[in-house]
């Protein structure tokens, strides 16, 4: 998801402990998704008919537990082919353990209704000019608002989708179309999902969408994928302006991490109605029109979405608490392809812009997902990871976390431990003063003066944290010496505890130092008021 600055959405992930997820849940595993959802734009309503196949995981699981919220209502419901009983409460569908299948399962569920307006936008009727746009926008977790579901990021499934609308309207969702069919007045797409996808990234968009295509062609140029835009009639030019850079964007990113995920699906972006920015849904990325102007400003939110087909959508979280694995990377590779396009001062001027002297809370289970502490110093992270653990580590750590878990799920110990397998480097208090403890930024106080020693001239330099909080950050410096001959020289040391003196020893005689010149480090560097 993508949330420019300024915009102000505070979301808290539900899970065991407040109860939208069942420790039951953890006992199945749903294998795949069939679903039909029919719209009636004028009622706002839709019929759907659901058809999961799953797995029961635990023998001794004492009930099957879905997410579903009950103002739908349900007309029928079977196991196996079976009629079956069942109980219902806010969020969710509870089928006793009598009628819980010993091994798979196939549980059939037909319904219709209004679905309720909850969290960012979950399942919205809206409109434009006159013209009726139907999406969805499940992230974190509102799938169940319109279909029921595991809605764990964790059950991945497969998944097949017919949305069916007046003949006038577009229909679209994740992976390929299947077919087109017609009854009547009415228009069924059928789209299907041969690559795992979690819940909160299934998604619906229906409206008279024009389209446009763009092409990939792969790394190894053994395949053509399509890239498929669906956008409003009015803005068709600007979002073929804007949306040019697609595919050097998918190139940039298969190069740096490995080939696109989706490869024999597609790409694609589809408008709708979302002011507060942009969500990653697998294979179809949804745009706010307001994020559509002809002017090539919002790349950034572009490669940001596109990004998270790697990680979020192809790596997949294993709980929201984990949240950086998402945001902070893609937040990251909006720098990084504005690094590709425009080099290093491209970069070092997003992370600039990424910059605060404040961030609250913890980046591990934030109180915000999407805040700014999520996504902005989870940005910089990866960027002081980077200068920690040096480009070439840091880029094949990336590369081989995507490769190792795409199509599945990770947590930030499978990240750290490649990474510290890959640069042979222990980074326990890397995560721990960034990820899982440390809240806020560095701040540095310094003074400095120059004695001579022999012919040499020696620099003492005093360098005292006071950040509150952590207590002790270790990071490598960057300074930048400068001479009385205008000649400087850079010098990377380790900075390890709370109050530190250095002497560095020159032939010459430094009338300057300058603090992180590249920018690299997440802190401020002040220097202490002499009395
Ligand atoms: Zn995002």
């Amino acid at each position: 998801m993508s949330v420019p600055a300024g915009q102000k959405i505070k979301t808290v992930a539900e899970n065991t402990t407040s109860g939208y997820i069942s420790p039951n849940q953890y006992d199945i595993d749903i294998l795949h998704y069939d679903l039909s959802i029919d719209l009636y734009p004028d009622q706002r309503l839709i019929k759907g008919n659901a058809t999961l196949t799953g797995k029961i995981t635990n023998e001794n699981i004492t009930s099957l537990d879905l997410n579903f919220y009950d103002n739908l209502k349900i007309t029928g419901a079977t196991i196996n082919g079976k009629a079956v009983n069942y109980e219902r409460s806010a969020t969710r569908i509870t089928f006793p353990v009598n009628e819980v299948p010993k091994d798979t399962f196939i549980l059939n569920i037909i319904y219709e209704g209004t679905p309720k307006l909850v969290g960012l936008s979950s399942f919205v009727f809206g409109n434009i000019n006159h013209q009726s746009v139907v999406y969805s926008l499940n992230e974190p977790q509102y799938a169940s608002t319109w279909f029921p579901c595991d809605d764990r990021p964790d059950d991945k499934a497969l998944l097949d989708i017919r949305i069916t609308n007046d003949s006038s309207e577009v229909s679209v969702s994740n992976g390929k179309l299947i077919d087109i069919s017609n009854q009547g007045s009415r228009r069924t797409y059928h789209w299907k999902t041969i690559y795992p996808i979690s819940t909160y990234l299934i998604c619906l968009y229906s409206s008279d969408y024009v389209e446009f295509d763009d092409r990939y062609i792969s790394q190894d140029k053994s395949d053509t994928m399509a890239i498929k835009y669906f956008v409003f009639p009015k803005q068709l030019n600007d979002a073929k302006i804007d949306f040019s850079d697609h595919v050097d964007m998918l190139n940039f990113f298969a190069r740096t991490f490995g080939e696109y995920p989706f490869i024999k699906e597609k790409y694609g972006v589809a408008e709708f109605l979302w002011q507060l920015g942009a969500e990653e849904h697998q294979t179809i990325t949804g745009v706010g029109s307001i994020f559509i102007g002809g002017r090539k400003f919002f790349d950034d939110i572009y490669s940001h979405e596109l990004s998270h087909q790697w990680f979020g959508d192809a790596v997949g979280l294993t709980s929201w608490k984990e949240i950086w694995l998402n945001e902070g990377f893609a937040s990251y590779c909006e720098a990084l392809y504005a690094e590709h396009v425009g080099g290093s001062g491209a970069l070092r001027s997003k992370m600039m812009g990424k910059f605060h002297k404040q961030f609250l809370g913890k980046i591990y289970d934030p109180e915000d997902l999407f805040s700014q502490t999520v996504y902005d110093k989870g940005a910089w992270i990866l960027h002081m990871l980077r200068w920690e653990i040096g480009d070439t580590a840091f880029f094949k750590s990336m590369r081989n976390y995507y490769e190792t878990y795409k199509y599945k799920n990770a947590t930030i110990d499978d990240f750290k431990k490649i990474c510290e397998l890959v640069s042979g480097k222990n980074l326990d208090y890397f995560f721990k003063q960034w990820i899982f403890n440390g809240t806020g930024i560095i701040n540095e106080q310094y003074s400095w003066n120059v004695d001579t020693e022999d012919s040499d001239f020696v620099l003492h330099l005093d360098l005292n944290q006071i950040q509150t909080g952590f207590e002790d950050y270790k990071f490598p410096l960057d300074l930048e010496v400068k001479f009385e001959d205008n000649s400087s020289q850079f010098l990377k040391f380790e900075v390890d505890k709370r109050e530190q003196v250095f002497n560095f020893k020159f032939k010459r005689k430094p009338v300057a130092v300058i603090f992180d010149p590249h920018s690299w480090i997440l802190g401020t560097f002040v220097a202490e008021k002499k009395n």
